[in-house]
């Protein structure tokens, strides 16, 4: 109930993103494409460091093996991606990163039933109150594995508490299973992403698990190579970054990724009345029952 008092009272606040409390349960699901998208700049570090802090055990898919992120061979990018992804889920106190080792950037051609069966399974197995993870109806989404794992995941969410659906499942000692929460994030940098309709808070120490997470994935950020651009570019311009004086390019590199994830949270933050917070489509309990949603709305009497 407490999500349809949300929007009114970011109305009342002047705040263009309703601040949302954490929908209640024990357990999330976090199926994502790859290795990192828990932690960049469209991502859902902080909002996991909260979930984990209030008491839920969430768990991190990472659909595709991930190798074609980084610098090595395909084989070596999957295990190094694979390492830092763990060590990433570690910083932020998920309970497992469940791999199902997809090709990476190939998911055009691989049977999207299977991916999604095996999405169907793990909902079915963990039972999660809430699933988090890439909005599949996001705009301009140029990302294969985004927009493919995105909409299994979608699907999965939907199809997962339908008897009929694999049924063979059940023999494997699981039941169905409805989370009843979505809660999706879209990729702002590229075209419309998505309109979020609210946010999610976090306080400080989860806003530092987040920039920690973000920059374990070495394979892919903070590389050293940047830090020398970024100091080439500065020097053209005769500017320095005191901060940078003492430390050598991968620090340097660590402390730009370090600050970028916290303007990210500090911007969505200030669009929601609060210091850090993140940006996503949520949908509630009532999300397919419009007529009843509305009729709570105009008639919510809190018990
Ligand atoms: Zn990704």
């Amino acid at each position: 109930m407490a999500f349809l008092f949300a929007f009114l009272l970011a109305a009342a606040f002047g705040q263009t993103l309703p601040q949302l409390p954490l929908p209640p349960g024990k357990v999330v699901l976090v199926p994502q494409p790859h290795h990192d998208d828990h932690t960049t700049d469209y991502g859902m570090g902080g909002l996991i460091a909260r979930f984990v802090d209030e008491g839920y055990d969430v768990y991190y898919v990472r659909a595709s093996n991930d190798e074609k992120d980084g610098v090595a061979l395909p084989a070596e990018n999957d295990n190094i991606n694979h390492r830092e992804s763990v060590a990433a889920a570690k910083v932020l106190g998920m309970k497992e990163v469940i791999s199902l080792n997809w090709r990476n950037d190939y998911t055009a051609s691989i049977p999207l039933n299977e991916l999604r069966a095996q999405l169907i399974f793990l909902i079915r197995k963990l039972r999660p109150d809430i699933v988090v993870g890439h909005n599949p109806w996001e705009h301009y989404q140029k990302n294969p594995d985004h927009r493919n794992v995105g909409r299994a995941m979608a699907e999965a969410y939907w199809m997962a508490g339908l008897a009929n659906v694999h049924p063979e499942h059940f023999k494997l000692d699981v039941q169905p299973h409805q989370a009843a929460y979505l809660i999706g994030k879209a990729r702002l940098d590229w075209g419309l992403g998505h309109t979020p309709n609210g946010a999610f808070s976090f306080n400080e120490a989860q806003q530092r698990r987040k920039e920690i997470a973000y920059q374990t994935h070495r394979n892919v950020y903070a590389h050293p190579a940047s830090a020398r651009a970024l100091k080439a570019t500065l020097a053209k311009q005769n500017l320095t970054v005191p901060e940078f004086a003492n430390l050598d390019d991968q620090a340097i590199a660590v402390q730009m990724e370090e600050w970028f994830m916290n303007w990210q949270s500090r911007k969505i933050g200030k669009q929601a009345g609060a210091k850090y917070a993140e940006d996503y489509y949520f949908m509630d309990e009532f999300d397919h029952l419009p007529g009843l949603k509305d009729y709570l709305q105009r008639n919510i009497q809190k018990q």
